[in-house]
């Protein structure tokens, strides 16, 4: 008897593994406390991570295959996985063992170490979910992450004219895609399921497990089957894509998923592979084109297959040097706030009370919102990390930390991005409607009630210049602070200085 185990984000319904039964397989899925406690998770992503995964196991007995499953009450008899492996392998006197190549790079060290210490034949295999082997950094340009989308493009022949030129005589349309939201452009409402899970909630309850953010276990709102992912896929490609590039940078108050999809958990989990969710893209907006234009589709494919394949291949290349990446020395602790949602800063407290509320946030709030503010006033990257690690159903470490220590911190020195994603408030009062209701005012650069992402965005410049100084990118904003007045100067960062004094207060 084989036995192979599947991981909980490797729930990839597609897989060969799974073509047809075999009595002489057993496949073991296992809760495990080393995965419910290696950060303080969001309550609704540990609901949501358990729930697909019973789903899974009991959608794979149904199809006749043979599985063995442990729930946190079963399998808290061991202490990591490990050695919950080794008894499992006696239990079911296992002659081999196979697993699916872990996506983090904990797990797959941890795997690959232990599995060389047994008699027994072991096989590693591919999970099939992605698009680019692990070593892509490799093999595809990955100087800028438009060579690799590129390249992408051609390889899978998505957008493509009968020569192989990009649809539209443009690979992208990115600068089609940062329009603010009007006032009164209709927002379509999020698709949201209703799974009770009020059982596992309980265990986790149970177990003591230390979650963060709430959530109501009679009706998780995170697709857990295929099916619903797919019903998922449906409604954004109806109501979100003929919308989706022309507003994905958009900041608003009147939503919390905008034209988002919030398909990162269903692909994430691998419920959905990422071909079928762009050629899905690519056929909607095919037969739709009164309706949808090629921005919009090209805008969404790009996130797909351009960054999530990048960050992946950044990920493996750089791992594990890259976790302890600092390039610009931050070491400020988190603010209380990032935790409790209590700041006046309007633009901040929306992202994180909707974070907590519901363990999602959209692209431009964690990189333009939370993750600019976190820059700017130089968090540590090691916090920053933990933080957005726990708080979102999508987080895991192979996507989180490219994001987040990469693009969002800059903590890389500039391989996920050319320049650090910086801006002062005149940036969030074009992209949203928060400075309105603010406490802070936006026009003021120092002084009392000044937005603190003014003074900061002058600070950060002022104090990294020795680093960032010869970025050409950044030539514009160092001119522009070369030419402002000195006493302007000096009350800029006199403001700033008592912004990074008074973290705490704002
Ligand atoms: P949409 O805007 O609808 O985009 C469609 C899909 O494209 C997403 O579902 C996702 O799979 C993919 N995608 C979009 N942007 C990226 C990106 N930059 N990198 C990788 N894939 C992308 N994404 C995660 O999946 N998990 C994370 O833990 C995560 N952490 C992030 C942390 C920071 C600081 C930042 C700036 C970004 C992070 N992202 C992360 C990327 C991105 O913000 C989310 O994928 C996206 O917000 C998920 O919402 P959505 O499904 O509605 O995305
Ligand atoms: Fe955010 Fe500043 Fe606008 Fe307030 S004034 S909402 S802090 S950008």
């Amino acid at each position: 008897m084989e036995l192979r185990l599947v991981l909980g984000d490797q729930l990839n319904a597609g897989h060969s593994w799974f073509r047809t039964p075999d009595p002489a397989v057993c496949y073991l899925m296992a809760e495990l406390r080393q995965e419910t406690d290696y950060c303080r998770h969001h309550r609704q992503k540990v609901l949501a991570f358990l729930a697909t995964m019973r789903a899974f196991a009991a959608a794979l007995g149904k199809a006749g295959h043979r599985v063995c499953y442990l729930t946190l009450d079963e399998s808290a008899r061991w202490p990591d996985l490990p050695s919950l492996l080794e008894a499992q392998l006696a239990l079911h006197q296992a002659s081999s063992f196979a697993w699916q190549s872990p996506d983090e790079w904990r797990l797959a060290s941890q795997l690959k170490s232990w599995a060389a210490s047994l008699a027994i034949p072991t096989t590693e295999v591919e999970s099939e979910h992605f698009l680019t082997p692990r070593d892509g950094w490799q093999r595809y340009p990955h100087s800028r992450m438009e060579f690799f989308y590129r390249t992408l493009r051609k390889q899978y022949q998505v957008l493509l004219d009968e020569d192989g030129n990009p649809l539209g005589g443009r690979w992208n349309f990115d600068d089609e895609n940062r329009a603010k939201l009007p006032e009164r452009q209709p927002i379509p409402a999020p698709l949201l399921f209703a799974n009770e899970v009020q059982d596992i909630d309980a265990m986790v309850t149970r177990h003591g497990v230390k979650t963060l953010g709430s959530a109501d276990a009679s009706k998780l709102p995170w697709p857990i089957i295929r099916r619903q992912s797919r019903d998922l896929l449906e409604h954004f490609l109806t109501h979100c894509l003929p919308h989706f590039g022309r507003y994905q940078d958009a900041l608003s108050e009147r939503g919390w998923s905008l034209f988002h999809s919030r398909l990162s958990f269903s692909l994430n989990s691998k419920m959905l592979h990422p071909l079928e969710v762009i050629r899905a893209a690519q056929s909607h907006w095919q037969t739709n084109q009164d309706t949808i234009t090629l921005a919009q589709v090209e805008g969404f494919i790009r996130q797909i297959l351009g960054w999530r394949e990048f960050v992946r291949a950044l990920y493996w290349e750089k791992m594990p040097d890259y976790k302890q990446t600092n390039f610009l020395e931050a070491n400020r602790p988190l603010p209380g706030f990032f935790w409790s949602g209590e700041t006046r800063m309007a633009c901040v407290r929306h992202a994180i009370n909707q974070s907590l509320e519901h363990g999602y946030a959209h692209h431009i709030q964690r990189l333009m919102v939370t993750g600019n503010f976190a820059l700017l006033a130089g968090i540590d990257p090691d916090q920053v990390d933990e933080w957005y690690l726990g708080i979102y159903v999508d987080a895991i470490e192979w996507v989180e930390l490219p994001n987040t220590r990469g693009m969002s911190q800059f903590a890389d020195g500039g391989l996920m991005g050319s320049r650090p994603y910086v801006s002062s408030g005149a940036y969030l009062e074009r992209m949203g409607h928060y400075c309105k209701g603010c406490h802070y005012q936006v026009k003021a650069r120092s002084g009392e009630g000044s937005c603190p992402f003014n003074s900061l965005y002058w600070h950060f410049l002022w104090r990294n210049r020795d680093k960032l100084g010869r970025n050409p990118r950044l030539a514009l904003p160092y001119a522009n602070w070369d030419g402002q007045p000195e006493p302007q100067q000096q009350a800029i960062l006199a403001s700033a200085e008592h912004h990074l004094i008074h973290l705490e207060q704002l």
